[in-house]
């Protein structure tokens, strides 16, 4: 949905409220909560009554905005503001909202992302596999085993898909496992020369190596792809003047979201993705 189509929805609570409804972000009542007596009402602004026990709640009982002090309308421009990438600073001054409320918004974003993992053994056919180093602001060592960054696992479908994954170490056992876990039996890996993917093939993966001095002679022998993840990721989190070890995984899950869904609508993607991250969030 683009920014005009959103402004429908925009023009006061209620509209924004029972768009939200609708999608599934808050929840639709049939019974009381209380009492699960099913004589009840809508009575007033945003809330609910029983008629059975007489208790009342509210419309964000139970949902993702239950604990977010923040109006439907702003919620849904927030989630707008995200999807074009407008820093928490901006988007705080154009909603008119606390700083630290719309960080709370953008790790709910990025939270739903990382609950939403892909599925096991989802990627297939012609897989780029490939490890890089994040963070770390002195240039020191370069390359496997920098000191003071953090390894990230790349697997890249051709023409498809990325998953990204931060570990502990670039181990062979670690690598393979995730290998094994992420891609279909079978599948076709093209890799550099590194030590660590020696054992792809004894585990049913069909492997091929690319030499990185001379790849461009190999014909479809190359991992241009997720080397193009890799610079892509960098780029954008430069922007941020380094994130903290701690919020890394998330920060790095969302650039895999943003990634995979690069050609399709994001705001509708995003607000499934928080409709999918409430019902594991309040299952019933
Ligand atoms: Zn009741």
């Amino acid at each position: 949905m683009n920014l005009v189509d959103l402004t429908q929805y925009t023009t006061n609570e209620e509209k924004a409220e029972e768009y939200l409804r609708e999608q599934g972000i808050l929840k639709t009542f049939k019974e009381c909560p209380y009492c699960q007596g099913t004589r009840i009402n809508r009575v007033r602004r945003f809330k609910y009554k029983c008629y059975s026990c007489n208790h009342e709640w509210g419309v964000r009982r139970d949902s993702i905005l239950e604990g977010l002090r923040v109006p439907f309308t702003k919620f849904l421009i927030a989630i707008k503001l995200f999807e074009i990438d407008t820093s928490v600073r901006e988007a705080s001054k154009q909603l008119g909202l606390a700083y630290n409320t719309v960080y709370n918004i953008h790790s709910l974003m990025r939270k739903a992302i990382l609950a939403t993992d892909a599925d096991p053994a989802a990627f297939s056919g012609e897989i780029e596999m490939d490890e890089s180093y994040f963070g770390g602001r002195r240039k020191g060592k370069r390359g496997r085993g920098a000191a003071g960054k953090v390894p990230v696992f790349g697997i890249l479908e051709r023409g498809g898909k990325v998953t990204v994954e931060v570990v502990t170490d670039v181990q062979g056992e670690t690598l393979l496992e995730l290998a094994i876990k992420k891609v279909k039996r079978g599948s076709l890996i093209y890799t550099d020369k590194f030590r660590s993917y020696n054992g792809l093939v004894s585990y049913g993966f069909k492997h091929r190596r690319i030499d990185h001095g001379k790849k461009f002679a190999n014909g479809k022998v190359y991992i241009n792809g997720i080397e193009g993840f890799w610079s892509f990721a960098k780029e954008r989190l430069l922007k941020y003047h380094g994130v903290d070890a701690q919020k890394f995984p998330l920060y790095l899950k969302e650039l895999e979201f943003r990634y995979n869904h690069r050609d399709r609508d994001l705001f509708d993607d995003l607000i499934q993705l928080l409709v999918g991250y409430s019902s594991v969030a309040y299952t019933e």
